[in-house]
């Protein structure tokens, strides 16, 4: 097809990101909604915080070492010489707005929930953008296994309304004790290095950074390594253990099923004890529409007291791509077209669509000035159910025709009485 120059903007969305525009719009605002509601249920009160944040959040609290804060973020000097970046995850701001206004000196835990962007300088593929949506809940001021289990519950919860349930991938990374993950780190350091010949070379940096991640990694030598290296759930510490048991009877009293991870590490610094993942069908490479996890560390590494915490972050664009396309063609519809005929019906017009919308009825019109013909034709068009024709008759009496769409029947209705007919 021949490019049409006028119409092709010279200027598309910076890579990695989407427009995104009706109907999908729709939907994507229908299941936002839905995860707000859902957590609202469970008494997760909506927070907002900024799309930037000064630089340190990030790098106190995800970590310099992860890949996030190492290599993804989008990070600038303003005019003020500040470094500020762009969040690429929320946890750490929602844990920042927590301290800076003293939340959990009220009632515990403080239980937040959120939707809204994030950004990551990420190599772009289905699934993966570099401004991408995430919802998601935190339960700050508890260690209690309780709380876990209740997190995990509201987010399985909430996949399975959205038309995307997961699998639950569990596990537990223990904390940072030598008796615990610290001790580990150094068995699996020293299994590492004996086999550093075997390593891919981005991997043996990692055994030096943040060793938990070359579970993760992709490359097939490293892989096979890991086979065969020890799994921290044969070296938590009493207290995690009994926590790890805790949470997992809850679970099973729950009727939620979960499959033992013992690999699974996830990417931030901050996770202690109870670590998880969501895994849906039908998405390929990008599986994993959210995770989460307890980061009881995360409140002192942002300079604060020690405050224990849990939560997950969704990526709404997976859940969508997972639920698949359920647009039913009415979504964004009106409930009613005003058509007019003639110039004083069509001043008249607007006045009447505004009446029916202040009435909760979903209303358009005509706005660049089309024939009958024309204006029932985009009536069609709109999806309205009725289309409400007024034109000199019909002003004379305070009447209204009203047309319906689907069976082309037509009656007189009182304008007074015109809401209550266009609501049945
Ligand atoms: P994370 O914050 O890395 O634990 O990611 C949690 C979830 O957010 C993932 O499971 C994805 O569903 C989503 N997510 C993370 N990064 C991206 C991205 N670059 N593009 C789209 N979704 C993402």
């Amino acid at each position: 097809m021949e490019r049409d120059n006028r119409s092709t903007p010279e200027l598309p969305a910076p890579r990695g990101t989407n427009d995104l525009l009706p109907p999908e719009s729709w939907r994507w605002q229908e299941v936002a909604r839905l995860a707000l509601d859902t957590f609202a249920a469970a008494g997760y009160a909506p927070v907002d915080t900024p799309m930037f944040e000064h630089t340190e959040v990030f790098e106190r609290g995800v970590g310099s070492t992860s890949e996030v804060v190492g290599k993804q973020m989008y990070t600038f000097t303003d005019r003020g010489g500040r470094s500020l970046t762009l969040r690429p995850e929320l946890t750490a701001p929602v844990m920042r707005a927590v301290l800076g206004h003293n939340l959990h000196r009220g009632r515990l835990p403080v239980k937040l929930a959120y939707a809204g962007p994030l950004f990551r300088q990420e190599r772009p593929q289905k699934g993966r953008y570099r401004q991408f949506s995430q919802v998601g809940i935190e339960a700050i001021g508890s260690s209690d296994h309780l709380v876990d289990a209740e997190v995990i519950e509201v987010g399985m919860r909430f996949l399975e309304r959205a038309g995307a349930p997961a699998r639950l991938l569990l596990n537990s990374i223990g904390h940072l004790d030598p008796s615990c993950r610290t001790g580990y780190l150094k068995l699996l350091v020293e299994y590492l290095d004996e086999r550093a010949a075997l390593l891919a070379p981005v991997d043996i940096e990692r055994v030096d950074t943040n060793p938990l991640r070359t579970f993760d990694s992709k490359e097939p030598n490293t892989i096979d390594v890991m086979r065969d290296a020890p799994l921290i759930t044969d070296h938590l510490c009493n207290d995690c253990r009994r926590h790890f048991d805790a949470v997992r009877s809850s679970l099973e009293d729950l009727g939620i099923a979960y499959v033992l991870q013992p690999r699974l590490v996830r990417g931030l610094d901050y996770y202690t004890r109870t670590a998880f993942e969501f895994v849906a069908g039908g998405l390929g490479s990008q599986n994993a529409v959210g995770g989460g996890g307890r980061y009881d560390g995360l409140a002192e590494s942002l300079g604060g007291e020690p405050l224990p915490g849990i939560g997950f972050a969704l990526g709404l664009d997976r859940i969508l791509l997972a639920a698949g396309d359920e647009d039913d063609g009415r979504r964004g519809s009106v409930t009613a077209y005003v058509v007019t005929v003639g110039e004083a019906a069509r001043r008249a017009g607007l006045a009447l669509a505004t009446r029916l919308r202040a009435a909760g009825v979903a209303t358009d019109l005509d706005l660049i000035g089309r024939s009958m013909k024309g204006q029932m034709k985009d009536a069609g068009r709109s999806g309205a159910k009725w289309a409400v024709i007024l034109g000199d008759d019909e002003l004379a009496s305070n009447r209204v025709t009203l047309r319906d769409m689907e069976s082309g029947e037509q009656s007189a209705v009182a304008v007074e009485e015109l809401e209550e007919r266009v609501r049945r």
